[in-house]
């Protein structure tokens, strides 16, 4: 093993300062016992400090689109913080931006011609809804105020995010919410759809819950709907066959704004640029972030119709006319990471290359289906969802005791509740597909008890 790098940090167990660092999503008290800790990344892995060398089986976090350190990006990181390190965004540009905007608009459905840029999936979900208000008030419509968000959705962890977002653990610990939300059901419908392979069959009519709000507040107070195409943290949960298109139907009857959040499913992960590529349906607005620049420096962004930009055009023409945006926004090295991303991407077909594996990766991971404790397998493009029975008494427990026994054999993969979740970067070869799940069944098996 290589010698350790942050021994300096690190005494507890391997040497603990690791005191002062509160970690995000984390069980702090049980990782200091014992941290996992990377020092290097290239192509589809990572190293620890001790030197092992583990395989991303999830991308980083859902972000790494592109495998690590990939030279065009690393290059015009480089490139632009020696050059220029940050301009302002208000009343103030750079080139970059205005390049990278075009080239996302570019990548997404037709009539999505406008980028906003932020700096995380959070920030953009915040940025949408208020877009979204905003839209409304600006035509004269000011009496939509109510955003819809869906039960086991998550959009971040800002206020407006965790308000339309359905998970309970992520709302609970803080008080109230930001006012006049309502969610619609889940998709999630495993005495229907257990195992299905891509889109399950059943539950477009779940989009019709939608008309249930719509009785009850009146379209008239209804601004947008926020869905994340496929739900990713909730447990990779992919939509039935029709229920987006039933969605975006039910909006338009009601003049309501439909918002894809696509920080997990775009740049690629179903096999297009955008979910709603792969799903035929175009929504008012994209929410993106991760595969934007690779994880490679914090970046989001929001695309949206022509038409919803063009409402804000109206007012005196020196005046500011969107009260909002970010410090960071299109920061200069964010926007150099995003082009390195962009051109890795082309340069190596990545966007599509998710649904070229997707037959073999599918097979693969529904190979898992009789292992012990396995109760539902979902997949779409290059994401997949593997659900556990969890140990009675101990929700999430058996899926996190894998996760652990997987990283000690070599393999990153992610967990939420009991489902195993696998998001590998796109260049993933079938070899590497191959040591994923042999790792994961294995890891699977040594822990059926
Ligand atoms: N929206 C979705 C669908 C996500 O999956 C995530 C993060 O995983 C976010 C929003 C939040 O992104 P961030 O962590 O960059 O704020």
């Amino acid at each position: 093993a290589a010698a350790n790098p942050l021994a300096q940090f690190v005494q507890g167990p391997r040497g603990a300062a690791l005191d002062a660092y509160w970690m995000p999503f984390t069980a702090n008290r049980q990782f200091k016992k014992n941290p996992r800790l990377f020092v290097k990344a290239q192509g589809m892995h990572y190293w620890t400090d001790e030197g092992r060398q583990v395989l991303d089986a999830v991308a980083g976090l859902w972000c790494v689109n592109a495998g690590h350190n990939r030279p065009k990006i690393v290059q015009a990181i480089q490139q632009q913080a020696a050059e220029m390190d940050y301009a302002p965004p208000f009343q103030m540009a750079h080139p970059k931006a205005f390049e990278l905007a075009d080239k996302v608009a570019k990548l997404t459905p037709a009539g999505l011609n406008k980028v906003f840029f932020t700096n995380s999936g959070s920030e953009s979900v915040e940025t949408a809804l208020k877009m979204a208000l905003a839209y409304h008030k600006v035509r004269g419509e000011g009496t939509r105020t109510r955003l819809i968000g869906r039960e086991r959705g998550y959009h971040g962890v800002n206020f407006g995010g965790i308000s339309v977002g359905g998970m309970v653990a992520n709302r609970k610990q803080f008080g109230a919410m930001v006012s006049g939300v309502d969610h619609i059901v889940h998709t999630h419908d495993p005495k229907r759809n257990a195992f299905s392979m891509g889109q399950p069959e059943h539950g477009a009519e779940l989009a019709d819950d939608l008309e249930r709000l719509v009785a009850l507040h009146d379209a008239s107070t209804i601004a947008a709907v926020i869905v994340e195409p496929v739900a990713g943290s909730t447990g990779v949960l992919v939509p039935p066959k029709g229920y987006l298109n039933r969605l975006r139907e039910i909006c338009d009857k009601h003049g309501i704004l439909l918002i894809f959040d696509e920080v997990i499913t775009g740049w690629g992960r179903t096999g297009n640029p955008f979910g709603a590529q792969t799903f035929g349906v175009t929504p008012d607005i994209i929410v993106m972030a991760k595969g934007l620049s690779n994880g490679a420096v914090p970046m989001g962004g929001v695309a949206v119709k022509q038409h919803i930009h063009d409402a804000f055009m109206n007012g005196p023409e020196h005046l500011i006319e969107f009260f909002h945006g970010y410090t960071y926004s299109s920061h200069p090295l964010a926007c150099a990471a995003a082009l390195g991303t962009l051109e890795t991407y082309a340069d190596e077909g990545l966007l599509t290359r998710a649904g070229e594996l997707s037959a073999y990766f599918a097979q693969a991971v529904h190979g898992l289906r009789g292992e012990p404790n396995v109760i539902d397998i979902r997949n779409i493009g290059l994401v997949a969802g593997i659900e556990l029975s969890p140990i009675a008494g101990s929700p999430a427990k058996r899926a996190f005791d894998i996760f652990l026994d997987c990283y000690e054999k070599g393999v990153l993969i992610r967990t939420t509740g009991d489902t195993l979740a696998l998001s590998p970067p796109l260049i993933i070869e079938r070899s590497h597909i191959d040591q994923i799940i042999d790792t994961v069944r294995g890891a699977i098996r040594r822990h059926a008890a």
